[in-house]
């Protein structure tokens, strides 16, 4: 059964609305960092956003 990754950035920063999909952690993790960047004026992942951001990526089964 194939599962995508799957992360809603409001977990990690209330009230945004993105939600990004990818292969592995790897690629989540890629996507939201140019978000954050865009976005959230982040230009840097810390290590705690890092954390906050792992511990927010969800597994998510295809139909
Ligand atoms: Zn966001």
């Amino acid at each position: 059964m194939p599962t995508v990754k799957e992360l809603r950035c409001a977990d990690v920063m209330p009230g945004c609305t993105f939600v990004t999909t990818g292969a592995n952690d790897d690629e989540v993790m890629r996507k939201i960092a140019q978000h954050a960047k865009e976005k959230h004026n982040i230009r840097e992942m810390t290590p705690d956003l890092t954390k906050k951001v792992k511990s927010a990526i969800k597994a998510k089964q295809l139909a």
